[in-house]
Parts: structure tokens; C-alpha cells; sequence
């Protein structure tokens, strides 16, 4: 969530990255994504659940190749849209951290800033994030939310979170790369 990914190395396990070929893969995801995912959202992601299911954990190794392409290309700071879009989850850990980092007492940080969503998870409690500036970067970055660290959660364990991707495909320009390129190099694209 606006900020720029690290890349990974030495994938254990799975497809190997050499194999994957990204001569098809849009220089471009962000506007690539803009143009493509109202129409093929569903599509995309009734065959990535396909996939999945055939492929289960020997997915992970191709989808942590391409998870380290999408973010080669992507710049997080381009976009935001998931800080726009999509509160995260704060647990206790988190809400320490961030009530030090703001010098709040952790119930002024609760009273201000969190609420529970309909699932009773602890969420910030505004959409578009209340740290994000103007110029999309993270006003907390170093205490941002574990939730904020890991989405969009392509990077390990990419099968056993099928129905997350298929969710965050309308919302998220690095998950549409990583899905798309997974199902182009299994022959699968809608
Ligand atoms: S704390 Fe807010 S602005 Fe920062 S990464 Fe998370 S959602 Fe984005
Ligand atoms: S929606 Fe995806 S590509 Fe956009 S900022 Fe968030 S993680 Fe990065």
C-alpha cells in the first residue's frame, strides 16, 4: 500500500522463474489494469480459481517470480488506489505502534482513527486512509498497519488466498499483473 516493494529472490520450490517469459507483459500495469478490469474481472477471476484449484502450492514459486515482475514495473506511489479504497485491518500490535509513532495515547489513537467493519475486525475507520497525503505517500509509513505491509499478498503463499486476489483484482494493478501473467503462461487467459 503506497510504497514501493522489495524485490525476492531464490524461490525454492515450484515453476521455475526461468521459465516464465514476460515479453507479452504490459510495460504499463497501472493503465494496462485501468483499461482491462471493469470488463474482465470476472472472467480473470473465475479462471484463477480454476488454477488454483488444479495447481494448489506449485503455483506459489511462479506466482512469487511474477509477484517481483509486477513491482519491477509498478510504482505503488502511482497509484494508492488500495489506501483509497480498501481501510485495513489494525490489530493490538499495530495499534500500539501507531498511537506511539502519532504520540497519542493508544485510546485517543482508538477514538480517532479506528471502528470494526461489518466482519467485527478492527479497521482504520475512513476511506480514502486518513495518513495518506496529497502526493500519496504514507504519513506513517514506518508504523504502518501489518495489513498495509503484506497486501496485496501475492508474494507468498499465493494459492491458499484465491478468493482474496479474485477480490482484490478490481482494486489492485500489481494483483491483476501477477494473476494475468500467471494465467497467460498456463495457457488460461479469458
Ligand atoms: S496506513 Fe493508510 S496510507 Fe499508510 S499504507 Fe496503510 S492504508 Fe495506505
Ligand atoms: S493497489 Fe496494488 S499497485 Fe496500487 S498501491 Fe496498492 S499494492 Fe500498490
Amino acid at each position: 500500500m503506497a510504497r514501493k516493494r522489495k524485490k525476492k529472490n531464490n524461490p525454492s520450490s515450484g515453476q521455475a522463474p526461468d521459465a516464465l517469459d514476460f515479453d507479452a507483459a504490459p510495460e504499463d500495469p497501472i493503465a494496462h489494469w485501468q483499461a482491462q478490469a471493469l470488463r474482465k474481472t470476472e472472467a480473470m477471476a473465475r479462471q484463477l480459481k480454476k488454477l488454483g484449484h488444479q495447481e494448489g502450492a506449485a503455483l506459489d514459486t511462479a506466482a512469487e517470480a511474477v509477484h517481483d515482475e509486477a513491482f519491477r514495473r509498478i510504482e505503488c506511489l502511482d497509484c494508492a488506489n488500495c489506501c483509497t479504497s480498501i481501510p485495513p485491518m489494525v490489530n493490538a500490535a499495530d495499534a500500539k505502534r501507531l498511537a506511539r509513532f502519532l504520540r497519542l495515547s493508544e485510546g485517543e489513537f482508538h477514538e480517532r482513527y479506528l471502528t470494526r467493519d461489518e466482519d467485527g475486525d478492527t479497521v482504520i475507520n475512513a476511506s480514502p486512509c486518513p495518513f495518506l497525503a496529497e502526493d500519496k505517500h504514507c504519513l506513517v509509513y514506518e508504523a504502518r498497519p501489518r495489513a498495509c505491509r503484506a497486501y496485496p499478498h501475492t508474494e507468498t503463499d499465493f494459492h491458499k488466498h484465491l478468493d482474496l486476489h479474485a477480490r482484490n483484482l478490481p482494486v489492485c494493478p500489481a494483483t491483476w499483473f501477477v494473476v494475468e501473467q500467471l494465467l497467460r503462461q498456463a495457457g488460461k487467459l479469458p
